[in-house]
């Protein structure tokens, strides 16, 4: 197994994302009455976080 710095593998569901329509992969299993987002979307929907 190729082990990239405790990285655990996760099992992806297959989801379209309800902002853009773009079918993406997430890591947790999607909920049927929530809106699920493309990472780009996800991150575009996030409030701005200043580091
Ligand atoms: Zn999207």
């Amino acid at each position: 197994m190729d082990k990239r710095g405790g990285f655990e593998p996760r099992e992806m569901h297959k989801v379209t994302c309800a902002d853009c329509g773009k079918e993406t992969e997430v890591p947790f299993k999607p909920d049927a009455d929530r809106a699920v987002y493309c990472r780009e979307c996800y991150q575009k929907r996030k409030p701005p976080r200043r580091e």
